[in-house]
């Protein structure tokens, strides 16, 4: 089956009739497909098509046992076809091929399985104190889900979005990034391939201001999970608020990496490395404001500049390749655009700050690194979302929690230090959602990952997608016939 449909209906590949939407390689800029947009009339379909799978109960009505063993079926169908997928993805976006099946695909595969031991264990409540009565509190789907996911780890985040979505019983449908679709269609070709009921699992492609914004404002979508940057965040919560619709809003960062002198320096100059140069340095998680304690600095900014010299740059489906091209030409020169004004506000650029000449084709940027006194800056202050490390000195820890608590943004903090007390006072002090000390981009599954502030509303993880994918319904029983107030009696 091609991949280059518009959408996923009720288990069959649709066309639709909107704009042709391109589709490319940023390694070759070569087109990988222009997919015609699914329009209003198609979202409409598709969330017809979900309300019915989730009305007739043709999911959530089967049992627990039937669900794990279908979630574990996807994981393992999408564990077989890991191969292509992982060349899909690193075709459509550029991360380096390596990366796309050890980190994104592998991660795929276990979302649907972390999910089907999830449900195994999920558990209601009883309250039982009052004597003539005993209160039951239990959990049941939503209904339809609304799904939007970003360009930088489709299929990764789609496969969250899905398997939390549909483990506890609703439907959905899920709108990947027009810019990098083609995963997350295989992805839901491979769902269908393992044999989930038709309707449960459905996908429109489509621009985000079309496709979905109508899936936003549906009247058959119940609640919308959105991975995507701030300010789309807050447009889509604000539409979403409008229904009263639930939505959970994972945004963007600017997280600190706080590298205190007490650190393991090799731990750390490796750790600083991954936490911005990972997925081409497009991650909402990058520790993308590397701050050094003073004492160590001349060592530390010696020894990453040494290594960032070193980064194999090169085409995304190399087996050494450490970094590949940015995802787009606009993301590219949106990144140099931040060069440009760190030189103009007197930063000093230790390391890149240009498109890097040693290639035809393809969006290859140089590794940057920035040196500065201002937490104010501007690249200290927005997201860059690319290979952009920004270096910034401290000499106390009070110092680093003062400047890296000053921002917008609280996604993720990481901080390297051996002394344990700092470390427990750092995870006191740090204003993020996720504090990772001694280790870098540790996704824990049954914990919360969610941003504080600007960085976003609600979590994902066991708990919480449970309590986001379902509603609660408190049912009291009497435990005896009961002497009840006769009313009309008189
Ligand atoms: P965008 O916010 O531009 O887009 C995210 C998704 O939303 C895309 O599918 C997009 O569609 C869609 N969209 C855009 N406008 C609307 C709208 N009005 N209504 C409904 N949907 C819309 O983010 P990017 O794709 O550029 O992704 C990068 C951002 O994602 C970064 O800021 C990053 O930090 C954040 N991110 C956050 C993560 C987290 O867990 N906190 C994880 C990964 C990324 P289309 O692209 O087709 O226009």
């Amino acid at each position: 089956m091609s991949i280059d449909f518009s959408a996923f209906i009720a288990g069959q590949p649709v066309t639709g009739n909107g704009p042709a939407q391109p589709v490319i390689n940023p390694a070759t800029e070569e087109t990988l497909a222009a997919i015609p947009e699914a329009g209003v009339d198609l979202v409409d379909r598709a969330a017809q098509a979900a309300r019915i799978a989730f009305e007739d109960g043709r999911w959530h009505g089967k049992s627990v046992e039937e669900r794990q063993a279908m979630l574990r079926r996807i994981a393992d169908v999408i564990d077989a076809a890991s191969d292509e997928l992982s060349a899909i993805e690193t075709a459509n976006t550029g991360i380096p091929l390596s990366q796309a099946k050890a980190r994104h695909i592998a991660r795929a595969g276990h979302n649907f399985r972390f999910f089907a031991d999830y449900i195994g264990q999920a558990a209601g409540r009883i309250y039982d104190q009052a004597p003539d009565h005993m209160t039951l509190v239990r959990r049941q789907p939503v209904g339809v889900a609304g799904l939007i996911a970003p360009w930088n780890a489709p299929v990764a985040l789609g496969a969250m979005k899905i398997a939390g979505a549909i483990a506890f019983g609703n439907s959905c449908i899920i709108k990947p990034s027009e810019q990098a679709p083609l995963g997350v269609h295989k992805l839901v070709e491979l769902i269908h391939r393992a044999g989930l009921p038709e309707g449960v699992v459905n996908l429109v492609s489509g621009r985000g201001a079309v496709t979905g914004d109508a899936l936003v404002r549906h009247p058959e979508v119940d609640l919308v999970s959105f991975t995507g940057g701030t300010t789309t965040g807050r447009a889509i919560m604000s539409a979403a608020g409008q229904m009263l619709k639930p939505s959970t809003m994972e945004l963007g960062g600017k997280s600190a990496n706080i590298i205190f002198d007490s650190a393991d320096f090799d731990q750390a100059v490796d750790g600083a490395l991954l936490g911005i140069f990972t997925n081409n340095g497009q991650q909402c998680l990058a520790g993308s404001r590397i701050l050094v304690q003073r004492s160590i600095a001349d060592r530390f900014i010696t020894a990453f500049l040494e290594r960032v010299a070193r980064l194999r740059i090169g085409s995304p489906l190399d087996a050494g390749t450490e970094l590949g091209p940015v995802a787009s030409s606009a993301h590219r020169d949106r990144i140099l655009s931040y060069a440009d004004t760190a030189r103009r506000e007197g930063m000093q650029i230790l390391a890149g700050g240009r498109a890097h000449s040693g290639f035809d084709k393809g969006f290859y940027l140089e590794p940057t690194v920035a040196l500065t006194d201002d937490p104010g800056a501007t690249v200290c202050r927005e997201e860059i979302f690319g290979p952009f490390a920004t270096i910034l000195l401290f000499d106390t820890p009070d110092d680093a929690f003062r400047i890296a608590n000053a921002t917008r943004f609280g996604l993720v903090s990481y901080v390297w230090t051996q002394d344990i007390y700092l470390a427990l006072r750092a995870q006191e002090e740090l204003q993020s959602g996720v504090v990772w000390i001694n280790t870098p981009m540790m996704r824990e599954l049954r914990a919360p990952f969610g941003g504080w502030k600007e960085s976003g509303v609600g979590a994902e993880g066991g708990l919480d997608c449970e309590a986001f994918y379902t509603r609660q319904k408190t049912i009291t029983l009497a435990r005896h016939p009961l002497a009840l107030r006769r009313m009309g009696t008189a």
